[in-house]
């Protein structure tokens, strides 16, 4: 990984070949956050005013999930300043599009700006990396873990995406709290609590089988979506020790209709490359990249993506390799031989992806 370039170096080349108002916040993405926010409003009500059959209610807490997804995706654009330019209206915006998953938007961007964006793929400072074998050597869950079968942690990796994005907020919470001021805190924790307050509080308004449905499945769905984005977005990748989007990250591809749903949170790479654009662009920095670095960019349909991610371990060896803790097979990473080869059976479009990304020295 001799040849790797910062996110400044390629946005500087790019930049020029696309229009200004890309760069320009439109208020208007705030349509789509107000549809789901009238659909999660309606369907509270209907579950809170009914008497539903369980399954009628399974419905309803997938279409929740959905919005709660939708509204995160939203609230992780608004937070970049796409939207709004005013930091109080940005940060109140944010704050209720993340309302549903409890993440405050001064944690958010403090953990997911200040960040992962700064330090994306360093094995220390990203606080949404993936270990080394040096660091987990270390953890007292290490033997214990890493005894069982790949097949059986994927399977409770792949579980634990259910709760995963609130979990991992809750811990950028601790991280990051005491780094702020005594104001600061105070506003944090409140970002934290009120969201969590008012969930717990329909309980008493709908009762607790049906805020099962109209809140805590809905929470567990929401955190599945986002982390099928979140899981494929850096963890085929290298740990690199320069941030060069092209490098650690992947962009994933799904019907367009999801990306309409999803305000295109799919193009990965592309926003790493350029965080405070209008999301609506990136198909047009996609087309310049593939002209300009074929051979360096990394995409995927997402389904294949999520198989890649199930049949390799988490832990890195040497920044380039994924390696089982297990046996000490190593899978390589995407740009460094990645080692597909019971996906590829099943996937030509995955061989061709694999190898359209030659190998780079280690
Ligand atoms: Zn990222
Ligand atoms: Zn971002």
């Amino acid at each position: 990984m001799d040849d790797l370039h910062s996110f400044s170096w390629y946005a500087a080349k790019l930049k020029k070949l696309l229009p200004p108002e890309a760069f320009k916040p439109v208020p208007t993405r705030l349509f789509g956050g107000l549809t789901y926010l009238i659909i999660t409003i309606t369907v509270i009500s209907l579950i809170g005013l009914n008497d539903f059959h369980p399954l009628v209610l399974l419905i309803f807490s997938i279409i929740l999930g959905s919005c709660f997804a939708g509204l995160g995706f939203l609230g992780h654009e608004i937070l970049h300043g796409t939207v709004v330019r005013k930091a109080w209206l940005r940060d109140l915006l944010g704050a209720m599009a993340f309302w549903p998953l409890n993440t405050g938007p001064t944690l958010w961007r403090k953990w997911h700006n200040l960040n992962h964006h700064v330090h994306t793929q360093h094995e220390e400072n990203d606080p949404d990396a993936w270990p080394t074998l040096e660091r987990i050597s270390k953890m007292r869950m290490f033997k214990w873990i890493y005894g069982l079968p790949l097949f059986i942690r994927s399977f409770f990796a792949f579980a634990s995406l259910t709760v995963q994005f609130s979990a991992h907020s809750l811990k950028m919470f601790f991280t990051y709290v005491k780094e702020f001021n005594r104001k600061k805190q105070r506003d944090i924790w409140m970002q934290m609590i009120l969201p969590w307050i008012s969930w717990l509080s329909l309980i008493f308004v709908i009762g607790f089988r049906n805020w099962l449905f109209a809140y805590l499945v809905p929470l567990l769905i929401a955190n599945f979506i986002v982390m099928a984005y979140i899981s494929t977005n850096h963890r085929l990748n290298p740990l690199t020790p320069v941030n060069d989007p092209l490098a650690n990250s992947l962009t994933v591809t799904v019907p367009k209709i999801v990306d309409i749903l999803h305000f295109n949170f799919s193009y990965h790479t592309e926003h790493h490359l350029f965080p405070g654009m209008n999301p609506k662009y990136y198909p047009i920095v996609k087309q310049h990249i593939k002209a300009m670095w074929p051979e360096r960019y990394h995409e995927m349909p997402m389904t294949e993506a999520l198989i890649a991610l199930w049949q390799t371990p988490r832990v890195y060896q040497m920044h380039t390799n994924l390696i089982d803790p297990k046996n000490r097979k190593t899978y390589g990473s995407l740009g460094n031989n990645l080692n597909l080869k019971s996906i590829s059976r099943n996937s030509e479009r995955l061989k061709k992806a694999v190898l359209k990304n030659p190998t780079r020295k280690g």
